[in-house]
């Protein structure tokens, strides 16, 4: 017992008050104890650590290999173990869901699965599959260059949801995979914080381009030479650019991305940087603007498309009416917007053509249908900034959907269990967050419905017009509103503001230019031309280009409702498989390896549902145990089953064990496994068990 209290307890079902305060107590005890994982049954809670622990090595895989959650201390291998074991021995698909705020640890924790199965997978070294194992740890390498930026949270934060599935034969060995990738977060690409960076892809360019390989790229090096890298933090490339620069490039010919290939990832990358140096002047000769300085030039030469083309694309538009097809000047005002919506999409589709590329790279071809799968879910997690717009709205929107999946999961998984084992089940009451989901994606009537019907009419509606329209819909809904309702209240802007009460907590939205984010308009002109360009790869990301503009009468389908059906279809891809969750928590702000800080911890614990979690693993029984295993670990407690029980099963033993201490008030026999009710039972075997070692 005086491990416990220096250590705290490895499963917070195990605590003797399921209450914020005894739940921190615990938190704070491991993690200064250097325990950054606890369990909550099967769901492992994870503290960032903030330095390189020893947990990882192949001593550690070797430990966690084949063993049950509770023969070892908590580790993310148990749960990776735990998800392979399940797949291949009972043959069905599993998932491994890693949700958290930015820096708490989830991309790192989604590496750590990865390594720890390509480390028990391929005993018998075949080639092909080292090469699907190679490829697979590799992608990361690709998908963070282009995918990843330094925040104020994290200086290696994903600003993409990603979404992998691992394919496995019979043996269990991987033999291919695919990614889904979720909303990039392009506005970064023109715009960032005060203190923030670009994606690391423009650094890495930068670090390297003075060599004569990359001369063509006609850059600088300099960060402060181009508009959108003078923003947020202009400071120059570091040495890890240059060396990340070098990791990408390795890890594109990895997965077999030709010369011409690898190049034109830099050349999209450079035309980006020069775009957002071209400006514009009213033209004396039209009533339009026309594009001055040279930047034009170099974007034309690196994106591979006709100077004149580019400079018309940026300065008018087609369009056409009433079958007519007609040229419309653009204002200065509309110029800029239009620069800085085509590097955006140009962006946006790089990194989508790469992810396409990955996945051919490690497509599991025929054997596709026949194979079984692990997922791994690494996805934004609940975002609440001072100021909060249509990119939060989306990404709390999807955490209220996990959230959702977890607790349907993890009680329909309870209930499952005692059906199975032929036990009784009890309902537990829950918040069932369903009304927030539906506030924001019912069809017709929810918020994305809404934005997309405003969209419409775009140039007659304005975002304050949206939100009244907003407001007339909305406001019976008791998880919205755009007025202060009481005292207590934050104040909400008038006109402006609106709230949401998600089960996270309540974020505060401004209405400012939500109309624009969700159409994403990108000029078709724009499309035509990059459809046009000389390079196939750079041509082949844009293949509605090849769209005749009079027939072009279908409406793309907006942000909003492209998320939202993305989000519909992730969450029946994870409902059809078995689940685990990995929870991840951010101790500290300062990403500091030191010191758990209160009040953030206590916010992270209480929106990730983690008390609620404990109290329906507990409502129902807090313990299980296959009967074999619990006897391996407690037969020392009673003469009748020490060394070995001879006079029956497992089940026979565990009996008689448990009427012998006087614990038969409190457990539940199933078919193979013994059902404990309430923790403090667990926790006197624990204590009999360790006075005896
Ligand atoms: P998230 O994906 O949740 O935003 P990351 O996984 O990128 O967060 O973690 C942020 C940083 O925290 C990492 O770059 C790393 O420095 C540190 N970190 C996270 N998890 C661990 C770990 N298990 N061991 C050591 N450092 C870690
Ligand atoms: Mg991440």
């Amino acid at each position: 017992m005086a491990h416990q209290e220096e250590v705290g307890i490895h499963d917070f079902v195990l605590l003797d008050e399921i209450t914020l305060q005894k739940f921190m107590e615990n938190l704070r005890k491991r993690f200064s104890a250097g325990h950054i994982y606890t369990y909550i049954g099967e769901v492992c809670v994870s503290v960032n650590p903030y330095k390189t622990l020893n947990i990882y090595g192949p001593e550690h895989v070797a430990k966690y290999k084949g063993r049950e959650i509770f023969e070892n201390p908590p580790h993310v291998y148990a749960i990776a173990d735990r998800s392979h074991r399940a797949m291949k021995q009972q043959g069905k698909d599993t998932c491994v869901v890693i949700s958290g705020e930015s820096g708490s640890g989830k991309t790192e924790a989604s590496k750590i699965v990865m390594k720890y199965i390509a480390a028990v997978t391929n005993i018998g070294q075949r080639q092909e599959i080292e090469r699907v194992k190679n490829v697979l740890l590799q992608s990361n390498a690709i998908l963070e260059a282009f995918g990843n930026a330094k925040t104020n949270r994290n200086d290696n934060s994903s600003r993409f949801g990603k979404y992998m599935d691992i394919n496995f034969d019979f043996k269990g060995d991987p033999i291919g995979g695919h990614i889904n990738n979720y909303l990039l977060e392009k506005s970064r690409v023109i715009l960032q914080q005060t203190g923030e960076r670009n994606f690391h892809s423009f650094y890495q360019v930068l670090s390297s381009c003075k060599g004569s390989e990359m001369k063509f790229l006609e850059l600088t090096g300099d960060p402060k030479s181009y508009h959108y890298t003078n923003q947020g933090s202009s400071s120059p490339p570091t040495d890890s650019d240059r060396m990340n620069h070098r990791a990408t490039i390795a890890a594109c010919k990895t997965l077999g991305f030709t010369a011409a290939e690898i190049d034109t990832l830099w050349r999209v990358v450079a035309a980006v940087l020069h775009l957002g140096n071209v400006t514009f002047a009213v033209d004396a000769n039209s009533d339009g603007v026309k594009v001055t300085g040279d930047s034009a030039a170099k974007v034309s030469r690196l994106l591979q498309v006709t100077e004149t083309e580019l400079c018309t694309a940026l300065t008018e538009r087609v369009i056409a009416a009433r079958g007519e097809v007609m040229q419309k000047a653009h204002t200065p005002v509309e110029a800029e917007y239009g620069r800085d919506a085509l590097a955006k999409a140009v962006y946006d589709r790089l990194f989508t053509w790469i992810v396409k590329k990955i996945n051919s790279a490690i497509d599991a071809g025929g054997f596709h249908h026949k194979a079984t799968l692990i997922g791994v879910l690494d996805i934004y997690g609940f975002e609440v900034f001072d100021s909060n717009s249509f990119e939060q709205l989306c990404i709390n929107y999807c955490n209220e959907k996990l959230q959702q999946l977890f607790i349907e999961l993890v009680l329909k998984q309870e209930q499952e269990e005692y059906l199975k084992e032929g036990i009784e089940w009890q309902a537990v009451e829950y918040f069932n967050n369903e009304i927030i989901c539906e506030l924001v994606d019912r069809p017709h009537k929810g918020m994305f419905a809404i934005l997309d019907e405003a969209c419409l009419n775009v140039g007659k509606v304005t975002d304050e017009m949206l939100l009244e329209a907003m407001d007339k819909k909305l406001d019976k809904h008791e998880h919205y509103t755009s007025r202060q309702l009481c005292p207590m209240d934050k104040q909400l802007q008038h006109k402006t503001q609106f709230r949401i009460r998600h089960y996270a907590g309540d974020v505060v939205y401004n209405i400012d230019s939500f109309l624009d984010k969700n159409k994403d308009t990108l000029f078709q002109d724009m499309k035509r031309l990059l459809y046009s360009s000389s390079n196939t790869a750079i041509a082949s990301m844009w293949p509605e280009g090849a769209m005749d503009i009079t027939k072009t009468t279908k409406r793309p389908l907006t942000a909003g409702t492209i998320f939202k059906n993305s989000m519909i279809a992730l969450v029946k891809t994870l409902a059809s498989k078995e689940p685990f969750y990995i929870r991840c928590i951010k101790p500290n702000e300062n990403k500091s390896p030191s010191g758990l800080d209160n009040n953030r911890v206590e916010h992270q614990v209480r929106y990730l549902g983690l008390l609620e979690n404990v109290r329906v693993r507990r409502a129902g029984f807090a313990h299980r145990q296959r009967y074999d295993r619990f006897l391996k670990r407690y037969k020392m407690v009673s003469q009748f089953t020490w060394p070995n029980f001879r006079s029956g099963s497992d089940r026979d033993g565990t009996r008689v064990l448990i009427e012998e201490k006087g614990f038969a008030h409190d457990v539940k026999y199933g078919h193979t496994k013994l059902f404990i009710k309430s923790p403090s039972t667990l926790f006197k075997l624990e204590q009999m068990r360790a006075e005896l070692i």
